[in-house]
């Protein structure tokens, strides 16, 4: 063993330099998640490392030096902190990574017990591996009195005044028998929902985020100001005791822990018994299949020799029991190499970039594409291509990159640039400033959002072309029979009864509901393109305004924006959608097939208010008379809000059959509630009946 400080004999040795390179690592990661609470690489790359560290020391014992990573647990205490030494050590646990290593760990246990328990299986208590941080905490004749981090194992911080802000420590024991001194031992854990609350809260405020839950909470509990700590969502579950004195505890693990419970301390709910390594397996993928749907995160199981006499034979090595385990469930955090960007178009138009990947196992799969969102990601997070990215998959979600590993930038690594054109149909590629995501301008004419400006086209607030589904759309696209939604007005019936699906007599009455929609309004028409940031309110206020297309095929944003409630982002999008020659030309030419509709004079002043303006509805339950969208659209051509929630703001919650929770809640905020004949009543005051349009 070298002592630090001494010169460094081996740095000529290859596997020499390679250790001291990797324990200087090592440290510098150790530092930043322990000390810091903000980790630079994910926990399978730390594990990584370790792992080669370690399998280097137990080749080449020689190489071990006393400040190795492999022989300590954690970091030493933060200054800020009285210091607490434990009288039983803090250690931490080994890993393993697949199933082969928990048998090989049982086959350990059990050649170690030997005699009868070589052939016998083991018990083991199986609990979660819960990803927070380590707590001990004191009772003195019941009484709470200390709690402290585990520190580098011997000496943690004081963190007393903190922990008892966390209302699942108990200040006091409950029940009785409990030993005049015992200290607990648990994990801290911020919940999921609580680790997004406070992320977004410090995102409002400017303030720094934390990586994840288990950062979050291991900051929360290290803050000098225990106001602070009480506003965090933290709990406590025990799973374990250290120095227990003036008493005594059951002989085994489990028992310990029921009795814990007793106590009144939070005991995991999947906390089992598991006689040999084959149920605790099972064990295992159980809970990795529940894993997505608890409420905190977890990142193995742990196994333990239940019974405490067999825990003594057993013992410990330097920096961890032999008696227990942990199983590592499959990293959902990985690193890997940016190859490239490239650019999708989605079916609205969004421009999204896409990370391709050196393929990298991550989350249970191997991954080689992965979301970035948009351009302001990007940005955040300072990607160039030939980064070192972090990838992470959880569950069934889409893989995302959430960052890069800064100091692994190679020298020709190059940045990402928003093409100006749509990789697909080539038309403007538009980012409104303050906006994140870019999109391209090509909407009827873009082959990628082809399928999508058809569905909605002929949807039943648009053209309301009735046997026009998506799988014939589909059909249509991808046959290449309509390019554009004006397309729609050549197709013929052998045409049609060509398609998957469809009989001579369907296809006929297609051709006769495509033709049936020729007769429409200005305002179905307007809605029907699709144009960004047009619902059937706006569309209705344009139609009411302009009157008739050409003022409004010619209007720029100024004279847009006198029209009732269109604001700068919305006259922007039409001015932007009319500027484009390709979407001219579909007007054109569904113009040319015959669309038309009444055309009237402009509205006689811009600010003609609509009957319901200013007033907002919510629509829940089933109505019997008409779809809910049906419905929102009348509500909406009447000038009020439709909202999905309900709050003291709303003027009136319409309730149809198995209304739920929104009623509820109206009923608890004290919001008048219509029944669908009140609804209807409204509508037919106003001139609307449930067969017209809006
Ligand atoms: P560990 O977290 O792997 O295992 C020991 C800890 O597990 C205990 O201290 C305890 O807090 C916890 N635990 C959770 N549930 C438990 C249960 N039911 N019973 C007993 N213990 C339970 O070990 P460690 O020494 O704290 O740290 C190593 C971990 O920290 C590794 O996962 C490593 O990847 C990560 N790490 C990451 C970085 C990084 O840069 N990303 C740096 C250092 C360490």
């Amino acid at each position: 063993m070298t002592k630090p400080g001494t010169p460094d004999l081996f740095a000529e040795d290859p596997l020499a330099r390679e250790a001291a390179d990797l324990r200087r690592l090592l440290a510098d990661y150790s530092y930043r998640y322990y000390v810091l609470d903000a980790p630079v690489v994910p926990d399978a790359e730390y594990d990584r490392l370790f792992h080669r560290l370690k399998a280097l020391e137990d080749a080449h014992p020689e190489l071990v030096t006393p400040d190795s990573p492999t022989q300590r647990v954690g970091e030493k205490p933060a200054a800020g902190f009285a210091e607490v030494k434990h009288a039983v050590p803090m250690l931490s646990l080994d890993n393993v990574f697949s199933d082969e290593d928990a048998r090989e760990f049982d086959r350990r246990v059990r050649e170690r017990l030997g005699g009868a328990h070589l052939d016998a299986p083991v018990v083991y208590n199986c609990e979660p591996k819960l990803d927070g941080i380590a707590l001990s905490v004191l009772y003195e004749n019941g009484l709470f009195v200390r709690a402290a981090t585990r520190g580098d194992g011997y000496t943690g911080e004081d963190i007393t005044a903190n922990v008892r802000t966390i209302p699942s420590v108990p200040l006091r024991l409950r029940g009785e028998g409990w030993p005049a001194r015992l200290e607990v031992r648990g994990e801290v854990l911020m919940p999921r929902d609580g680790f997004a609350a406070l992320n977004a809260r410090a995102e409002q405020a400017g303030e720094k985020t934390f990586v994840n839950p288990r950062n979050a909470a291991a900051g929360s509990l290290r803050q000098l100001d225990p106001r602070i700590t009480a506003a965090r969502p933290l709990v406590l579950y025990a799973y374990g005791v250290g120095a227990v004195e003036g008493g005594a505890l059951p002989g085994s693990h489990h028992a310990i822990l029921m009795q814990l419970r007793e106590w009144g301390f939070k005991v995991n709910e999947h906390v089992t018994l598991a006689n040999g390594v084959d149920a605790a397996l099972d064990y295992f993928h159980r809970l990795e299949q529940l894993r997505p749907s608890l409420p905190y995160e977890i990142d193995g199981i742990v196994y333990k020799v239940d019974e405490l006499a067999l825990q003594e034979r057993l013992g410990f090595v330097s920096r961890a029991p032999r008696w227990a385990v942990a199983h590592k469930f499959p990293a959902q955090e990985e690193v890997t190499e940016l190859l490239d960007v490239e650019f999708q178009v989605g079916r609205t138009g969004a421009i999204t970039p896409v990370a391709r990947l050196k393929p990298v196992f991550v989350g249970g799969v191997t991954v080689s594409n992965a979301t970035l969102h948009n351009m302001d990601e990007v940005a955040r997070m300072d990607l160039r291509i030939g980064d070192t990215v972090i990838v992470y998959r959880a569950g069934d979600v889409i893989p995302k990159v959430v960052g890069v590993v800064a100091d692994r930038r190679p020298p020709h690594a190059r940045h990402v640039h928003l093409p100006t054109h749509c990789p697909v149909c080539g038309s403007d590629v538009v980012k409104p400033e303050g906006e994140a995501i870019a999109r391209c301008t090509g909407g009827l004419y873009c082959p990628a959002q082809r399928k999508e400006s058809i569905r909605h086209f002929a949807s039943r607030l648009a053209m309301n072309i009735e046997g026009l589904g998506e799988k014939i759309i589909d059909q249509l696209v991808e046959q290449d029979l309509v390019h554009s939604v004006a397309d729609l007005y050549a197709l013929t019936v052998p045409q049609l009864a060509a398609l998957e699906r469809m009989g001579e007599k369907s296809a006929q009455n297609l051709v006769n509901a495509i033709a049936g929609s020729k007769a429409t309004t200005l305002q179905r028409f307007l809605y029907a393109l699709g144009i960004r940031e047009v619902g059937e309110a706006t569309a209705l206020a344009l139609a009411r305004h302009f009157g008739s297309l050409p003022p409004l095929l010619e209007a720029g944003e100024e004279q847009l924006m006198a029209v009732p409630d269109v604001g700068p982002v919305v006259a922007a999008a039409i001015a932007q959608f009319f500027r484009e020659e390709h979407n001219r030309a579909v007007v054109q030419a569904l113009i040319a097939a015959g669309l038309h509709w009444p055309e009237h004079e402009p509205a006689a002043h811009a600010t003609q208010a609509l009957p319901l303006a200013g007033q907002t509805f919510v629509l829940t339950g089933t109505l019997e008379s008409m779809d809910r969208n049906v419905a929102k659209g009348h509500l909406q051509a009447l000038g009020a809000k439709v909202s999905g929630s309900v709050s003291a703001k709303t003027h009136v919650v319409v309730a149809g059959a198995e209304a739920g929770s929104k009623l509820a809640k109206a009923e608890e905020l004290g919001v008048p509630v219509w029944d669908e004949a009140q609804f209807l009543a409204l509508l037919r005051e106003h001139g609307i009946t449930p067969e017209s349009g809006p």
